[in-house]
C-alpha cells in the first residue's frame, strides 16, 4: 500500500487477529515504507497495549479497529488507506454511490454490476468517539465491509487479508473512476 502511495507521511494503520483472538494493531507514527512484523502490538479490550508492550503506542485510530472486530465478528484483518482518489471522492458526503461497474463485485455481498452500492462517508474527527457514534448510526451501511472518512481515507475489513485487500483495491479504483467522470 505504501508503494502505491496509499500511506504517505506515516499515515494509515492496520490490524489483524491471531489464533488466540488477540488483536494486533500497528504502532503509531511509523513510516509505512519500512513497517515490520515487530511494529504490530497486541491490545486489550480498552485498546491499551498488552504486556510486555506497554511502552509502545498503538495507532491513534485503534478504537475504530476495536469497533469493527466487535461489530463484525468474522473480521480477521483491517486495512486503512489514505489513497488520493478516495479522499477526493469523500468530499461527496454522506456517501459515494457506484452502479454499473464490474469491479463493484469485489465488495462483500455484491453479485452484479447492476446493483446500487452506497458506501458511507462519515465526517472526520480527532475524537474517536465522534467517529464511533457515526459508525453505530450507520451500521447497516457498513455491510459491504468498508467505509470512508471525509478528506481522510477509508477502512476495509475482511475474514482474510485477501478479502480486505480486494475491497481496498476495488474502492480505490472506483473512486478514481468516480472522480474522473465527475470532475467537470
Ligand atoms: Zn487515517
Amino acid at each position: 500500500m505504501h508503494a502505491q502511495g496509499h500511506s504517505p507521511a506515516t499515515s494509515t494503520n492496520y490490524s489483524c487477529k491471531d489464533s488466540h483472538e488477540n488483536i494486533w494493531v500497528s504502532r503509531s507514527g511509523i513510516d509505512k515504507a519500512s513497517i515490520l512484523p515487530d511494529d504490530f502490538i497486541p491490545i486489550d479490550s480498552l485498546g491499551n497495549p498488552l504486556p510486555p508492550f506497554q511502552h509502545l503506542i498503538p495507532s491513534a485510530e485503534t478504537a475504530i479497529h476495536r469497533f469493527l472486530y466487535e461489530h463484525f465478528p468474522k473480521t480477521q484483518v483491517i486495512l486503512h488507506s489514505h489513497e488520493l482518489y478516495s479522499v477526493l471522492a469523500s468530499q461527496r458526503m454522506p456517501e459515494v454511490c457506484f452502479q454499473g461497474y464490474e469491479l463493484q463485485k469485489a465488495f462483500v455481498g455484491v453479485l452484479s454490476h447492476e446493483e446500487e452500492v452506497r458506501i458511507p462517508i462519515i465526517p472526520n474527527s480527532q475524537d474517536m468517539n465522534d467517529i464511533l457514534s457515526q459508525l453505530i448510526l450507520r451500521k447497516e451501511a457498513l455491510k459491504y465491509g468498508l467505509f470512508s472518512i471525509e478528506n481522510h481515507g477509508y477502512y476495509t475489513w475482511g475474514a482474510t487479508l485477501f478479502e480486505a485487500k480486494r475491497s481496498a483495491e476495488a474502492f480505490a479504483y472506483l473512486c478514481k473512476v468516480h472522480f474522473l467522470i465527475n470532475r467537470n
